[in-house]
């Protein structure tokens, strides 16, 4: 037994998974099949002392520290070669507070485990739109999703978080203690320490009217033009992103439009299924028939898990994104062109709106800074097929470059790979950046929490 693993393991209630043991395969595999890491060890913790021992043993034996919430990171950045992961995937429960309306959860929670909770008492937290998405790196990144526009940032609707620091000291950021930290971690990643505890603030979300609507190909230009004049107008209930997609070919997609390339809106409106209707309709009516409008009632946490039938562990993925301000007739020339040379049916384009309720805070009030953007856009090339990596990030760098000329400087973090150019952290957070290095001088010196998109920092 290594000397790092012969002082954790007596002080862990969870597992140190070790690379001897029969588990060490299942317990190193991230979501993102591409991501090949083999740490030292893995400490699965169970509460906050497990996390404080975790991390001075870590400290104290220098490796590299990695932190694990739910493993969903593009580039495997809850995971590290030759070094410890601080697992947190046991960490799952959650308490919902009907009176105050806040829900207070665990660091390995999937928004799923959150939505199902939520759920029962009419209330809902605004997270992404796959559910089996972690919680802890989607909210420090910032959380983008259908209730965006309504309700803010995932990271808008935190109230506090319990964190183990570089040094193993246990604290609590809110707007009242530590609000310096506060303010990093809505934002900044896991670059201040171990989250083990969120305290989000709750809304009244129950059924929604929502689901995909598909046009063929040669729509696209009419489509993405008139999504890109209805967004501003639609109220802040409607949370709706248009994507450039493939449709795939399997049930219960209709068969005589399987691998028909496509644009998609897909919409969830968080109200009375009849008004959605009827907003709906104002896009609808100023463009061609779709192939096929899927918009229905539906309970939230169907809506949330919808699409993870078609994203299951451990497919191939790479990761582009930019903030984007405005979408000229000459952009969507280009994403079109780009999208028509998607090597695989998974491959997409989303532009995720930002704008509402994201518009409402000022840039310097929390780390995430780019509220003036538009839209959020990702590119994801996704293969379950580990021969067409290459393809994949051919495609996903290609299309970037072809229309990041239009786009703004940074991107969300967390549609971010760890091969982007320097400079590019900085630029995402902006005039913000400074003001993160000093307080991550503060909190973490040694840059100790360095496996993230990483805040170098700054020197005294
Ligand atoms: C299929 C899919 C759909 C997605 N859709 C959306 C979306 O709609 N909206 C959106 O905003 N994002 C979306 N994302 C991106 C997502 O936000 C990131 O992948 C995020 O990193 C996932 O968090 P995680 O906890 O699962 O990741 P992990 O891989 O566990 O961790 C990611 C990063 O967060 C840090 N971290 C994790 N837990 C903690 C903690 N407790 N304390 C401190 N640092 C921690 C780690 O250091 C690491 O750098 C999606 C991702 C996937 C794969």
């Amino acid at each position: 037994m290594s000397d790092l693993a012969s002082t954790l393991k007596p002080a862990l209630r969870g597992r140190l998974i070790t690379r001897e043991d029969p588990d060490y395969e299942a317990a190193r595999a991230l979501y993102n099949g591409m991501i090949d890491k083999r740490p030292l060890a893995i400490a699965r913790c169970v509460d906050a002392a497990d996390v404080i021992s975790a991390v001075k043993a870590g400290r104290d034996h220098g490796v590299l520290i990695a932190i694990r919430g739910g493993g969903h990171n593009g580039p495997g950045l809850g995971s590290c070669d030759d070094g410890l992961v601080i697992d947190l995937s046991a960490m799952r429960s959650v308490r919902v507070d009907p009176v105050n309306r806040t829900v207070r959860v665990d660091p390995g929670c999937t928004s799923g485990d959150v939505d199902h909770a939520t759920h029962a008492f009419g209330l809902a937290v605004p997270f992404g739109i796959v559910a089996s998405t972690g919680v802890a790196g989607l909210t420090l990144g910032g959380g983008t999703g259908y209730l965006t526009r309504k309700y803010g940032l995932t990271v808008d609707n935190l109230l506090e978080a319990d964190v183990v620091l570089a040094d193993g000291r246990f604290v609590t950021a809110s707007a009242e203690h530590n609000a310096d930290l506060f303010w990093a971690l809505r934002g900044g990643g896991g670059n201040f320490g171990v989250v083990t505890s969120f305290l989000f603030r709750a809304h009244p979300v129950s059924m929604i009217y929502g689901g995909p609507i598909f046009w063929d190909a040669k729509n696209a230009k009419a489509v993405m033009r008139a999504y890109r004049e209805f967004l501003p107008g639609a109220p802040e209930e409607l949370g709706s992103f248009v994507g450039l997609k493939t449709v795939p070919s399997v049930d219960p997609f209709p068969r005589e439009h399987w691998g028909k390339r496509a644009c998609a809106v897909i919409s969830c409106y968080a109200g009375p299924a009849a008004q959605g209707e009827k907003e709906m309709a104002k896009l609808l009516h100023s463009v061609p028939a779709p192939l096929f409008n899927w918009m229905s009632a539906l309970p939230l946490p169907a809506m949330q898990a919808m699409f993870d039938p078609f994203f299951p562990k451990g497919l191939q993925w790479y990761w582009k994104g930019d903030f984007v301000k405005s979408l000229p007739d000459e952009a969507i020339d280009v994403h079109i062109a780009q999208a028509a040379e998607a090597p695989t049916e998974l491959c997409l384009m989303h532009l995720y709106p930002i704008d509402g309720a994201v518009r409402r805070i000022a840039k310097d009030e929390t780390a995430w800074s780019t509220r003036d953007a538009t839209w959020s856009m990702v590119i994801a090339g996704i293969s379950p097929d580990a021969k067409q990596a290459p393809a994949l990030k051919r495609w996903g760098r290609a299309y970037w470059q072809a229309v990041h000329a239009f786009n703004l400087e940074g991107a969300y973090v967390n549609f971010m790979m760890d091969d982007e150019a320097n400079g590019r952290v900085q630029a995402t957070y902006g005039p913000n950046y400074k003001r993160l290095a000093a307080i991550k001088a503060k909190y973490d010196p040694d840059n100790i929490f360095r496996v993230n998109q990483n805040i170098v920092p700054a020197r005294a």
